[in-house]
């Protein structure tokens, strides 16, 4: 597998292309950014951490029934990946009400929601990704109306799945956004989960102190933005209790031999 030349270049991740047609490589960076990229900064492992709890959770995903881009993690920051057409849609999933949704709403932070609730944002940084209902989906041909039935039914399986991965390691799963993107195989199209699953992406709350172990510790100035990562992946099992990711020493990245269109 050779890694070829960079295809794109998001806030967190980068995209490089292989010389296997449907696969790329996607590479984890450390930088962060928040408020629609008016808050910058670069937290040293945070790529390394969110690849491999990305890697563990689309893992355990895929084992449920739920189709996603990860072919294999190659190294320490990157993961050999299904190259896809991403949906223009960031789709959010929130089990109790916090951040925009409570500004947004006038909603008291911290409501548990009866049901999981779907929510659906145009993704354009431009515009700061606008909130959109299925009707603005459908209205202008973001996604088709077969696409966001499986994508609807996928997230509340997701949700169920997470929500006891993340109970059993004492951590409530606030909300999530995820991606997802058209995969071309045999001439046809599927839909599959791309991007990642990390704490860059969720919100997650432990469950006795409701602290939070996610990414609001960097929007909102809270501190120890990398312990709580490395808390969320020594309980997942990824890391050793002892282990700190500046002193890991993980392998040497190497080569992967591929089946053809697995
Ligand atoms: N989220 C994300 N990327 C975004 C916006 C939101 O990963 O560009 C995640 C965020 O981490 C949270 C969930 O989506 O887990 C809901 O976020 P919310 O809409 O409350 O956004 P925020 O308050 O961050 O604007």
């Amino acid at each position: 597998m050779k890694k070829g030349k960079k295809l794109y270049e998001g806030k967190a991740k980068i995209i490089f292309s292989t010389n296997e047609k449907n696969l790329v490589i996607q590479h984890f960076k450390d930088d962060a950014t928040a408020f629609n990229n008016k808050k910058k900064m670069k937290i040293d492992g945070k790529g390394i951490l969110n690849n491999r709890i990305s890697e563990h959770i689309l893992n355990y995903l895929g084992q449920v029934g739920i189709k996603n881009h990860l072919v294999k993690r190659i190294n320490m920051r990157e993961q050999l990946i299904k190259f896809v057409e991403i949906i223009p849609i960031e789709f959010i999933v929130r089990n109790i009400a916090t951040g925009s949704l409570t500004k947004r709403l006038d909603i008291e932070d911290g409501t548990i929601l009866e049901n999981p609730l779907i929510e659906y944002c145009y993704k354009k940084d431009e515009l700061g990704d606008p909130l959109i209902s299925k009707e603005h989906i459908f209205a202008f041909n973001w996604a088709s109306k077969k696409e966001i039935e499986k994508i609807d039914k996928y997230l509340l399986r997701m949700n169920d799945f997470m929500i006891g991965m993340f109970r059993g390691i004492g951590i409530k799963l606030v909300d999530f956004k995820v991606e997802f993107g058209r995969y071309k195989n045999n001439g046809k199209k599927e839909v599959i989960l791309a991007d990642e699953i990390s704490p860059d992406t969720c919100r997650l709350w432990d469950i006795s102190s409701d602290k939070k172990l996610d990414k609001d510790r960097f929007r909102n100035n809270l501190g120890n933005v990398m312990e709580a990562y490395q808390d969320v992946a020594r309980r997942l099992g990824i890391l050793h209790e002892e282990s700190n990711i500046r002193t890991i020493k993980f392998p040497k990245p190497r080569s992967v031999k591929l089946k053809k269109n697995k």
